[in-house]
């Protein structure tokens, strides 16, 4: 069987930088790859191929071998060399997996979220921040824009985030020939093992810095206070929390920003008691208020409204103004105002007023009563 010519399987020329295999090679992979493609046995060959080929080509060592000699250089069987790695997929072999997929690939890790490239994601990319911000009840109810001030890693733009200084590139690792991954076999009674390790010469980056730019002493980033303007929408309750994507800390040596976590807190209001969204408050009136009725005023959140109390209303009646609570924070309407009515008995009395509830008393001959329900209740105790 003549085996293919590994350039021809990665599509490239014999010139082919390590840059252009190496994309090359990836761009390939995420297109064959075993997850991309369950059960075609077409795809999973074609992948086993790109990676025998990468396997080679992406080794300076091994590609110069290969240049020399073709495939025999690597015919003395599995072990040679340490060039058995990419052979089986049974056996958890996939290191290459995130190798594929790192770098940028939004949209690939949202296909694939959850799985083994999501963890690697997150552990390149910068931190998730969280900021608390403290906002007025009525702040709330109508929604406000605000500026907040969160210190925090950003880009370093001297470097544009690689860490290297301006005008110098970075280098591949040459322990790992910027993969950022050794693979070590070891021999335990159950058999071969592959484990599979960050670097530790680039820290899993796959490329080291000669010259680290002076800004940022190579790290990429740089410490700022950065001015965000957030939107904190009308209807948000103590405790919500807004998620503003990447505006988090940058990742280290260009590796995406985390998110930002704006917690809201609602400062406790002087007259209204939120449940939901409903708004509660207490106003008294007198006893000739709720005995004869009245027209009162009272506040509401967007502020000022007129209670009509009917005659003969009870001390802590609730009423209800509709639609003067808090708006429903994913706009499904609005919440009311439920006012609790007391009915305040005077404690001391001018002698002329004194004079007037006795005569009232005297006319009515009122009396304390237990009404009916009472009884009934009373009766099932006993
Ligand atoms: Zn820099
Ligand atoms: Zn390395």
């Amino acid at each position: 069987m003549t085996k293919k010519d590994y350039y021809d399987i990665l599509g490239v020329g014999k010139g082919a930088s390590p840059e252009e295999i190496k994309r090359a090679y990836r761009k390939l992979a995420r297109k064959y790859h075993p997850d991309v493609n369950p059960g075609d046995k077409s795809a999973e060959g074609k992948f086993k191929e790109l990676n025998e080929a990468f396997e080679v080509l992406g080794d300076p060592k091994k590609r110069t071998q290969y240049d020399q000699f073709g495939h025999a250089a690597f015919q003395q069987g599995a072990g040679a060399g340490g060039f058995q790695g990419f052979r089986g997929f049974g056996g958890g072999d996939f290191s290459s997996f995130e190798d594929i997929f790192s770098g940028g690939f939004d949209d690939i890790f949202n296909v694939f979220s959850g799985m083994r490239g999501e963890t690697r994601r997150r552990a390149a990319s910068g931190a998730d921040l969280r900021y608390d911000t403290t906002i007025t009840l009525e702040e709330a109810c109508s929604g406000i824009a605000k500026e907040i001030q969160v210190p925090r890693f950003e880009k370093c733009s001297a470097c544009k985030g690689t860490g290297a200084k301006s005008g110098t590139a970075k280098k591949t690792c040459p322990k790992c020939s910027g993969t950022g991954q050794v693979r070590q076999v070891r021999r335990s009674f159950l058999g071969q093992m592959i484990t599979i390790g960050m670097c530790d010469k680039c820290k899993g980056t796959g490329t080291i810095i000669e010259t680290p730019c002076p800004t940022c002493s190579g790290s990429g980033r740089v410490r700022r206070t950065r001015t965000i303007e957030i939107n904190i929408p009308p209807g948000v309750d103590d405790g919500s929390h807004l998620r503003i994507a990447r505006e988090g800390e940058a990742g280290m040596n260009g590796a995406p920003s985390g998110d930002l976590y704006v917690v809201i807190h609602v400062e406790p209001h002087n007259i209204f008691d939120r449940y939901e969204n409903d708004l509660y408050c207490k106003t008294t009136i007198g006893i000739a208020q709720a005995t004869l009725g009245d027209e009162i005023e009272i506040p509401t959140i967007k502020g000022k409204a007129k209670l009509k109390i009917p005659p003969g209303t009870q001390s802590h009646t609730i009423f209800r103004l509709r639609g003067q609570g808090m708006p429903d924070l994913h706009g499904r309407g609005k919440g009311d105002q439920q006012v609790k009515v007391v009915v305040e008995i005077p404690k001391s009395l001018t002698k002329k007023q004194k004079e007037l509830i006795q005569k009232y008393a005297d006319e009515t001959k009122q009396e304390a009563t237990i009404g009916k329900g009472f009884f009934d209740k009373m009766k099932e105790y006993f």
